[in-house]
């Protein structure tokens, strides 16, 4: 597939900080979580975003959506109580969770509009996301952004465990999220979804070098110049970029972040992936060079030779 009189027969672009704020939207649903299940069984904010850490840490991702049940002090209060969990804690703590993010979960101001002109000045230039998110909570955000149906390929890590109760060995699920699990629900996506192992994440080359076999422009390597890279990360985006010789586009915008807001996070997240969600700017004067600084998500627009 080509993109017709497009400067770039592909782009692929990262998801968390380049296309929404990833931190602002994560810390302020997360922490409502953490209240709502909080207030269910009588712990603190900092007491459960503590156990937290273990459970991102026990499961290679901050973003489990199944944390509630795996916290210490939800499985000490309910034991073998699965039911009361459910309906209790983890039903609040999703609720809460849902409605915070109604209010932040939106895309970068200019981003609906400049992949909807992409769209209708190169129909088959293909738009493609990766990141290291599970599959399923990439295809969720995108989703709830309201920018899914843009993508020609979601390219995600694989979907969470089930959580399971050791002394019943019942899967700690209600029945239409297990439903909507094993289904592997894909909120109605037309395009390709392909789902990475592990250790295929960035800055790892091979999730990005997956994508380019699979839009045969791997080799000879001069095809790669027509790719065009887009991350937040100057480390993990923009590094892998220049290792697999593409246009590397930086997303500046998305390394800016209050420091009150990656304090919070810090709370919750384990160390190694404050470094992996989010860059920062003030630790690095030895980065990579982007071979183009995007100020906002539009200036892939005059990337694009088509305007702001
Ligand atoms: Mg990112």
């Amino acid at each position: 597939m080509t993109g017709g009189n497009s400067p770039y027969s592909l782009i692929v672009t990262d998801i968390d900080n380049t296309v929404f704020n990833w931190v602002d939207y994560y810390v302020t649903a997360f922490n409502a979580l953490l209240d709502a299940v909080g207030q269910c069984i009588g712990s603190s904010r900092e007491e459960l975003a503590g156990q937290a850490k273990d459970v991102f840490s026990a499961h290679g991702s901050i973003e489990y959506p199944f944390v509630t049940q795996e916290l210490k002090s939800v499985n000490k209060y309910y034991g073998d109580d699965i039911d009361g969990m459910l309906t209790g804690a983890v039903w609040k703590g999703r609720e809460a969770f849902n409605l915070a993010a109604q209010s932040v979960l939106h895309p970068y101001s200019d981003v609906v509009r400049s992949l909807a002109k992409i769209k209708r000045t190169y129909p088959n230039l293909p738009i493609v996301a990766l990141t290291d998110a599970p599959r399923y909570v990439a295809m969720w955000k995108l989703n709830k952004l309201g920018i899914l149906n843009f993508f020609d390929a979601v390219y995600g890590l694989a979907d969470p465990r089930v959580p399971i109760c050791m002394l019943t060995s019942r899967i700690k699920l209600d029945n239409e999220i297990l439903v909507k699990h094993l289904q592997q629900i894909n909120f109605g996506f037309k395009g390709k979804i392909r789902i990475l192992p592990d250790d295929y994440e960035k800055p790892g080359i091979r999730g990005l070098k997956t994508v380019l076999m699979d839009y045969d422009l791997d080799e000879p390597i001069e095809r790669r110049k027509k790719v065009l890279w887009i991350g937040d990360n100057l480390r993990k985006d923009v590094g892998l970029g220049n290792r697999l010789k593409l246009r590397s586009a930086w997303a500046e915008y998305g390394a800016d972040l209050p420091p009150a807001l990656l304090a919070s996070l810090a709370l919750f997240s384990p160390a190694q992936n404050i470094h992996k969600n989010v860059y920062l700017k003030s630790s690095d004067s030895d980065a990579p060079k982007p071979d183009v600084v995007f100020q906002s998500f539009s200036d892939l627009l005059t990337e694009l030779n088509i305007g702001k």
